[in-house]
Order: structure tokens, then C-alpha cells, then sequence
């Protein structure tokens, strides 16, 4: 048994980690969430008023609390925090709220009551809606809890350094952690894309998600050992080789805040390095870090919560906002890739039994052309004016087939814009030859082409150990596809997680990736990285992963040929 181990010797407990990096202080755990009123009790019915009097002072005093906050932050936290607000002043919930309690319950269960409708509904829509039942579940305890007179739950007050560990951080726990104090995370439950990972990773800091049950053993106060390259937290580690480790980390940190970019290897490899953005303001931010354009416009996230298919000016006004960000660099945008886990209410099919292998991304131009054409046109429109030093590329998500990149192809060359593929399916990789000869460009996804390379869905924490872009196998199909796009001289990028990776950038690039697009926050951590290799390690490490047995291998391979 787990417990019955001798207390002194080391253990690794094994999780996905998302953002590199080493911790070593004592756990602490988030405050615990209020146990769940039953149904049961039952109010008079003159006093319904009074109760939901009592709800909306509570429900006041928690968006008032959370909008204190998100006025010390700024950024992707601070929209995270006031996002949060909507949700507890949404009228429908506090309507489903007051209409409970008009059935006799009380304040506390006719919340949990309403906030299990809202939860039911996001869930069933699935994907992204459904990460957002963590936000639901936050506000619903956080008021419960003010109505009891209770402590919030959430983020204890922390005295010096810790390793706070959660069985998952509401977005408005993550927005506010205060980094002098929190130098390391690990969540039991969460993935890649949840809002612990994005936070994390703005803040810079080693983190851990889909760790599993097993971290419940840690107890607070215990020191631990957190390696967010290796998703390890490791009990009763050796003092010295870990505070040598961190001290190397830290060393290392201020190596990556002093790299200036272009991005080079030591022999003068040019790699450019891009930023994925999802609007105008994650642009603008990330136009302050050391890229050199945008590698990945998400344009679907612009209309995650738009209800109506915008007009081709409004599109063009939502895309000019990217666009001015980088006035002289180069904007890759993609288009719509709705569908799976970012269903677009105007796009998206509705009944699909499998939606990660139905009708996503480019795929959903085959019924409705228009939607394509027109956001072709919107782009083209956002993009006139704009100087040949700052070309605007635009590529499609989900291409399979040569028919499909040569009718995008066209649709592109018809508005003056130059067209390129994402390669997430493991058809474009393998019928690369086919499809290059019709585009300008091609960018990995990594992401998409790890889960469809492995069957893995990207999103479940029980399959992160096959999602893992260091699988042999998709690095084989980014090789294939490098192979391809030297033969025909077309441009390689990568754009998925995996250009966030330092140690694997060096692999990619020696695969022959011209280009990385990745957060921008990841982008110094990278350049530093290519700028203490030399062109033909980088071209060993990709061969030898290439022959490794699996992930893990993979890594320690490339840490070999790379680093020492
Ligand atoms: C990918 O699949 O790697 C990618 C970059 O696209 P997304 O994560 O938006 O699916
Ligand atoms: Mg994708």
C-alpha cells in the first residue's frame, strides 16, 4: 500500500505538466469547497422575498469581491475575474435562483438547484462550454458560502513560498495568484487548455494539471519537488540536488528574460518565432514580447459567444484589430475552425456523435460555402493597405486532402491572399507531396495532430500520456512533412503547444521548421534555447527521437544530444 511506504524515500507522482519550470517548498491546498446543501427544508411563503433578498446580498457581495480583484490585475486575468462577474450577475441564473426559491426552497439549495441547470446544459454542449462548468461551480460555492457566513473557499492567505495544489483552480483563484508567494501548481483534474494551464503559463509558472487522486496524499506543509518539463512531483526529495535544481532554474529564468530576439542557433540558423493570439488584445500584448509577427490568429475565438454569422465589415473590423498590432510584421490568420471542442453557435452543427471527427474547421465550408467565401472576403478587406513588409498569410484548420488545399488555394489566390494548410490530420502529413504543390505555406498543429495520430482525445487527463507531442509517431509525420516541404520549397511552421516546448524547438527545428508559433509568454524561453545550440545538434536530436520507444525516451534523448 501507498501509505505503508518507508516516508523517507523519494517518489514521483506523475501528471501533465504545462508550463516548465522547478518548485521546492511546502504544499498548501486551496481552501476546501462547502459541503452541498440536500433538498429538504422548506420556507413559508412570505418569506420568498426576504430569501432572495438574502441571495442577491450574497450574490452581490461575491461579484463585488471579484470585481475588487480584477481591478488589481490586468490582462487575460483580469478578463478571466470579470468574466466570472457576468456569471454571477447573469440575470437568467439569479431568475432560475429566485424561481426555486419560490417553490418553497431555501436560498442555499435553490441555488445549487439553478446553478445544476446551467452546469447540465454546458456540459451537454461539451468542449470549451463545458470547461466552463468550473467557473459555474466557483460561483455557486463561493455564494453558498457567504451565505452560510462561511470563509470563501478558494485561495488560502499564504506566509513565503508554496506549491499550491487544488483539485482544480476556478479561473478566479488562477487570475489572482500572487507569484511572490505561489512558486509552483498542481491540479488533480484540469488539461493543456484548461484556464489553470493558460494562467499558468502567462504568469510563467511551473505547473502541473491531470495529476490525478494521487496527490491527495500530500499533506500541507510537506516540501515537494515540482518539475513542470517533467509533469513530476516528487516526495521526500533530496534538499541539496533540489535546491540545486532550482537554483539552475532560477539561473536560467534570467537567461530567458534577457534574450533578444531574431531568434538563431549559435551557427546563425534563423528560426522565426510567432505568437498565437486569439484578438486584438492577446495581439496587442503580444506585440510587446520578442516575436516577429503572428504565427496563429485563432479567429474562431473571437466568436466563441457570438450568436449570429457578423457581417463581412464586422468581421473585417474584429480581424483589422490583429492586423494593427503587427503593423510591419507578418499575420498568419486561420480561419473558422469551429466545431469539436469550440462549438460556434453560427457555424457549428448541432448533432454530431462525434464532433473531434466530424464536421470541424474547413470541413464546414462543404455545406455552406458562404461562411468561407465571406470570411475570405472579411479578411482580405481588414487586410488592404498593408505593406508588402507585412504580409497576411491565411491558412485553413482540418485539411485532409489534396482537393481540399487546392480548392482553398483558389478561393485565397481569387482575394490576393496567400494561401496555406494547417497539417493536424495525419492524411496532410502523409499526402503532403499533394497537397504543397498548391499552397504557399503549410503550419503544424500539433495539438490536433497528436490526438488524431494517437486516438487520443486532447482534452481527457486519463489519455495525457498518449496527447503528448513528443510521441515518436508525430514527430515521424512532422519529419515526413519537413521532408516535403524542402523538396518543394515550402514553408514549415509549427503552431501547436509543442513551439512552447524549448527543447523540443530545437528537435522541430532540426526536423527543418522554419518557423514556431507559440504564447508569446513561451517565446524568450525558446529563443533562449536555439541560441546556445548549433544547427547540426538540433539535426542529431531529431534523429535519434525519432527511434525512441516513446515520450519520455524522446526527451531524454534530445536532453542528451542537446544539452550536455
Ligand atoms: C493544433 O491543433 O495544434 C492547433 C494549433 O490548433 P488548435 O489548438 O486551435 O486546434
Ligand atoms: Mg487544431
Amino acid at each position: 500500500m501507498e501509505s505503508a511506504r518507508s516516508t523517507s524515500e523519494a517518489a514521483s507522482l506523475k501528471g501533465t505538466g504545462v508550463v516548465a519550470g522547478i518548485a521546492y517548498a511546502p504544499a498548501v491546498w486551496v481552501r476546501p469547497r462547502p459541503d452541498l446543501p440536500e433538498a429538504g427544508r422548506t420556507i413559508a411563503e412570505d418569506a420568498h422575498d426576504s430569501e432572495f433578498g438574502r441571495f442577491t446580498a450574497a450574490a452581490d457581495t461575491v461579484a463585488g469581491r471579484l470585481s475588487a480583484r480584477a481591478e488589481t490585475v490586468e490582462g487575460a486575468a483580469a478578463e478571466v475575474l470579470t468574466a466570472t462577474v457576468g456569471m454571477v450577475n447573469d440575470r437568467g441564473w439569479r431568475r432560475g435562483v429566485k424561481k426555486n426559491i419560490g417553490f418553497g426552497h431555501p436560498a442555499e439549495y435553490a441555488t445549487v438547484a439553478a446553478t445544476q441547470k446551467f452546469i447540465d446544459m454546458f456540459e451537454a454542449a461539451g468542449g470549451v462550454m463545458a470547461e466552463r462548468t468550473t467557473d459555474l461551480r466557483d460561483i455557486r460555492d463561493r455564494v453558498i458560502a457567504e451565505l452560510r457566513g462561511e470563509e470563501e473557499p478558494g485561495l488560502p492567505d499564504i506566509e513565503g513560498e508554496a506549491v499550491l495544489f487544488a483539485d482544480d483552480l476556478s479561473p478566479a483563484d488562477t487570475a489572482t495568484l500572487d507569484t511572490s508567494h505561489v512558486v509552483g501548481l498542481v491540479t488533480e483534474l484540469g488539461g493543456p487548455t484548461s484556464h489553470t494551464a493558460i494562467i499558468a503559463r502567462q504568469l510563467n509558472l511551473p505547473c502541473i494539471v491531470a495529476a490525478g487522486k494521487k496527490i491527495r496524499q500530500i499533506t500541507a506543509g510537506e516540501v515537494v519537488l515540482v518539475d513542470g518539463a517533467r509533469g513530476t512531483v516528487t516526495r521526500n526529495a533530496d534538499e541539496a540536488s533540489s535546491r540545486a535544481a532550482l537554483a539552475e532554474f532560477r539561473e536560467r529564468a534570467a537567461v530567458i528574460a534577457q534574450w533578444r530576439g531574431p531568434a538563431q542557433t549559435t551557427d546563425g540558423h534563423r528560426v522565426q518565432l510567432l505568437a498565437n493570439v486569439a484578438d486584438g488584445n492577446a495581439a496587442r500584448l503580444a506585440a510587446e514580447a520578442q516575436v516577429e509577427g503572428v504565427g496563429l490568429y485563432r479567429t474562431e475565438l473571437s466568436f466563441l459567444s457570438t450568436s449570429a454569422e457578423p457581417t463581412v465589415e464586422e468581421q473585417a473590423a474584429v480581424y483589422r484589430k490583429v492586423l494593427e498590432a503587427f503593423p510591419d510584421s507578418k499575420v498568419v490568420i486561420r480561419t473558422l475552425d469551429a466545431g469539436s471542442d469550440k462549438p460556434i453557435a453560427y457555424a457549428t452543427l448541432s448533432e454530431e456523435e462525434n464532433p473531434a471527427l466530424g464536421v470541424r474547421g474547413l470541413r464546414l465550408a462543404r455545406e455552406n460555402e458562404g461562411l468561407m467565401t465571406r470570411q475570405l472576403d472579411a479578411i482580405a478587406l481588414a487586410a488592404e493597405g498593408r505593406s508588402e513588409d507585412a504580409p497576411t498569410w491565411v491558412m485553413a484548420p482540418m485539411v485532409a486532402t489534396e482537393q481540399e488545399a487546392e480548392w482553398f488555394a483558389g478561393l485565397c489566390r481569387d482575394r490576393g491572399l496567400t494561401p496555406g494548410a494547417m497539417v493536424e490530420v495525419p492524411a496532410a502529413a502523409l499526402m503532403s507531396d499533394q497537397l504543397m504543390p498548391h499552397l504557399d505555406f503549410v503550419s503544424i498543429g500539433t495539438n490536433d495532430l497528436t490526438q488524431y495520430t494517437m486516438a487520443a482525445d486532447r482534452l481527457s487527463p486519463q489519455l495525457a500520456y498518449l496527447t503528448d507531442p513528443w510521441q515518436p509517431a508525430v514527430l515521424r509525420l512532422v519529419q515526413e512533412t519537413c521532408r516535403v516541404g524542402a523538396l518543394t520549397s515550402t514553408p514549415v511552421g509549427v503552431c501547436g503547444e509543442a513551439a512552447a516546448d524549448p527543447l523540443l524547438a530545437c528537435v522541430l527545428t532540426g526536423l527543418g521548421v522554419s518557423s514556431l508559433s507559440a504564447a508569446a509568454t513561451a517565446v524568450a524561453g525558446v529563443g533562449a534555447q536555439l541560441a546556445e545550440v548549433d544547427l547540426a545538434s538540433c539535426q542529431r536530436a531529431a534523429e535519434e527521437v525519432l527511434g525512441a520507444a516513446g515520450p519520455d525516451e524522446a526527451r531524454e534523448v534530445a536532453r542528451r544530444v542537446l544539452l550536455s
